[in-house]
């Protein structure tokens, strides 16, 4: 008999021979313990076979290979150990196996069929998704910690509250469904966490997985889910240490837990009768992971579905256009809350022309400064949002000109006052800057544009009286200082809260009455397909926070640039107006929803060499996809109007990337695009089949990359 492991690493499983003592035992999910190398390594059981003759699999040291697939194979692809590749292909005798380390599976068989859809989507590797979908403590033979690891102080018991009509019919709409992904578009302050909340409720013993974004939105939804289901809830979020996320992992696995709720990770949540996944904020960028594999929790937990055969939710209030689209399209079921609890209106917006605006300070109008007293006055709350931290984006010499670079990236360094430091956002990297020019010797270095905290700094001089807390980046690295920040605000020790989007998002404070943006030139014009979406998103978002309570909101946004037009759609919480909009955008430039895209990196050490090697490669792409279509000045063949067929394939670049260096690598691109997932993956692969044999190159591939700078 033989088996196929699979071990956390960036490969494709192994296959091993079962010593007799074993074959009973062994089943897909378990994990054993297997020579690798010159040590021993755990890894999980992938599949197993009773005839799995050496002559049937296609030996290949480095590569992966695809195998029948038999009854028993979870259709990995597989090779042999490493060191058994040396030897003769037919006569082969594969290492065995020397300890099976379960009683039962440890993972269920459809979170293995999922490690694998998330390798081949990804065009990754099995081995690396499962990697990321399972805690290293779990390879480690590690027990995990003690069990309450998160926030220890009690919440007051859930008020029973009665649905709204809206509420009612979404949730009936999920209660009578079986399976099928639903978008529950709700507007801010509409209630839609309590209809997840109610779904769960109504699946009995059923398994639940609630994907939220990032930190920033996890402490208020844990205290409601601990306030309803108690302890029988894992909570996964970026804050976790390794062993604490072993310990809810385990949790799980030992069936103690009904609820996973979590940031990214929670969607390869071990259950094994799962019936609903929810994900909150859908249109949230930090469902994508950015570093590694590069996967969209909200695209796995789609195949998740799919491979469960379970009911799945999409919430949000201002969804990605793709999701909408596909709900346009019949692919999602729509449901929509269409206005806030107790019919509270929306809030005012005001678009604040900073170019005409009288000013008190550099970073605040006239009017936005009276909005803020006035509110204090009240006894109420404000939210401040630039979203930019630091002290300013650069210095400058007003002599010369010049302004400090990162050494290692071709971005300008962003000053920070309280360290004195000049850092790189990027590699976060930094340098202490000279009283004097490096260029010129000159002394009038003068700070320039704004950040967190320079707007800290002037409405703590402009308005003394209040008391004002910072949430970026910066103030929230410490364990639960963000958790801190939210309870103070809740408590009403906090006056004015500024910061960056973080201020923006999920939270429900119902004494905030005024919301504010800075300075929304920020976001408007990134050089990215995306930048206008989630500008809606974020200053809707942000409008969202204002006048969840008894008193009305009121938002104001300041811009030098008032005649945008996402500022219309924003003024009028139009997703409609903004979604039809954006997707004739989309459509003139066969941008998704209306294709798939893969983005490749190409990373260099030297920028001759880079240059040099592009154009070599951009011949060998020319010569390898006849059917491809390509143009080299980066500007896309489709044109103006002209759709890409179904077959069609469109290479954009190669070229440099608008960030051209990032820790001293020279960065060009390629992106591929396309409306067959398939095909995209089969023109990427051929690509990177052609430059296999180049050196000094590191390829970055990103399957639906979410933005291409
Ligand atoms: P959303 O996530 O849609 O922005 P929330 O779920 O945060 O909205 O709900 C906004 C507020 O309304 C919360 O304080 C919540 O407890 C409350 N709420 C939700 N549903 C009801 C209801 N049916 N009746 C009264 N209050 C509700
Ligand atoms: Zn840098």
């Amino acid at each position: 008999m033989q088996a196929n492991i699979l071990f956390p690493i960036n490969a494709e499983a192994f296959t091993y021979s079962v010593p007799e003592g074993l074959e009973e035992k062994i089943r897909p999910g378990m994990r054993v313990l297997a020579p690798f190398r010159r040590g021993k390594k755990v890894g999980i059981v992938v599949g197993t076979e009773k005839s799995m003759t050496a002559g049937d699999v296609k030996l290949s040291l480095r590569e992966a290979i695809a195998t029948k697939q038999s009854q028993n194979d979870t259709a990995y692809k597989i090779a042999t150990h490493p060191s058994s590749a040396r030897n003769d292909k037919k006569g082969i005798t594969l290492k065995p196996l020397e300890a099976v380390l379960d009683d039962g599976p440890l993972v269920p068989e459809n979170l293995l069929k999922l490690i694998k859809w998330v390798g081949e989507y990804y065009m990754s590797t099995s081995g690396l998704a499962l990697k990321n979908a399972v805690p290293s403590g779990i390879f480690e033979g590690k027990k995990g910690g003690k069990g309450r690891i998160v926030y220890d102080e009690d919440v007051a018991p859930a008020k029973g509250v009665n649905l709204t009509l809206e509420q009612q019919t979404a949730l009936s709409e999920i209660n009578k469904a079986k399976s099928g992904a639903f978008l529950l578009h709700g507007v801010t302050g509409s209630g839609k966490t309590e209809v997840y909340i109610r779904a769960i409720e109504a699946m009995g013993d059923k398994e639940a997985i609630v994907l939220v974004p990032e930190i920033a939105l996890t402490t208020q939804i844990i205290d409601r889910f601990r306030s309803r289901f108690h302890d029988k809830v894992a909570f996964f979020h970026s804050g976790l240490s390794p062993g604490e996320r072993l310990t809810q992992w385990r949790k799980i696995s030992d069936g103690e837990v009904r609820i996973a709720l979590g940031v990214r990770s929670a969607v390869f949540a071990p259950f094994k009768n799962l019936g609903l996944i929810i994900i909150d904020e859908e249109h949230e960028a930090s469902y994508k992971q950015f570093e590694g594999l590069k996967y969209s929790a909200r695209d796995v937990a789609l195949a998740r579905a799919q491979i469960e055969g379970i009911k799945i939710i999409l919430g949000s209030a201002t969804p990605s256009i793709e999701t909408y689209y596909h709900t346009k399209k019949g692919k999602l079921a729509y449901l929509e809350l269409a206005h806030r609890i107790e019919q509270k209106p929306m809030p005012r917006v005001e678009i604040i022309d900073m170019t005409k605006e009288e000013k008190e300070s550099l970073s605040y109008s006239k009017k936005l400064l009276g909005a803020l007293r006035e509110n204090i006055s009240q006894g109420r709350q404000s939210l401040i949002m630039l979203n930019r931290r630091g002290y300013s984006p650069f210095l400058m010499c007003t002599d010369c000109g010049y302004t400090y670079k990162c050494p290692a990236c071709s971005i300008t360094l962003t000053y920070h006052k309280d360290t004195k430091t000049l850092n790189c956002h990027y590699c976060n990297s930094f340098l202490k800057p000279q009283d004097v020019c490096p260029q010129c010797k000159g002394i009038k270095i003068k700070y320039i544009g704004l950040g967190t905290q320079r707007v800290e700094e002037e409405l703590n001089v402009l308005l003394p009286e209040l008391t004002l807390k910072r949430m970026d980046r910066d103030t929230t690295r410490k364990k639960l200082a963000h958790y801190r920040i939210v309870k103070d605000m809740e408590d009403k020790k906090i006056d004015v809260l500024l910061g960056t989007q973080m201020v923006a998002k999920g939270h429900d404070f119902p004494d905030v009455t005024v919301a504010a943006v800075v300075f929304a030139d920020v976001a408007l014009n990134l050089p990215d397909f995306r930048s206008s979406e989630r500008t809606f998103q974020l200053f809707t978002q942000l409008a969202g926070r204002a006048g969840r309570g008894d008193m009305h909101g009121e938002v104001y946004i300041q811009t030098y640039e008032p005649g945008h037009f996402v500022f219309d759609y924003v003024r009028n919480h139009d997703y409609a107006g903004f979604y039809r909009k954006e997707l004739e955008m989309r459509r003139e430039l066969s941008y998704p929803p209306f294709s798939r895209l893969v983005r490749i990196v190409f990373n260099f050490r030297n920028k001759e060499n880079a240059a040099k090697i592009m154009k070599d490669v951009s011949g060998r792409i020319k010569n390898r996809i006849k059917s491809i279509r390509l143009d080299s000045e980066g500007h896309g063949s489709g044109g103006k109007g002209e759709k890409i067929q179904d077959s069609d394939i469109e290479v954009l670049g190669p070229s440099p990337a608008p960030v051209e260096k990032i820790r001293n690598y020279w960065r060009w691109h390629l992106v591929l695009k396309g409306k067959n997932a398939k095909a995209l993956r089969q023109a990427a692969s051929k690509i990177l089949e052609s430059i296999k044999d180049i050196g000094d190159i590191r390829v970055d591939v990103d399957v639906d990359p979410i933005n291409l700078l």
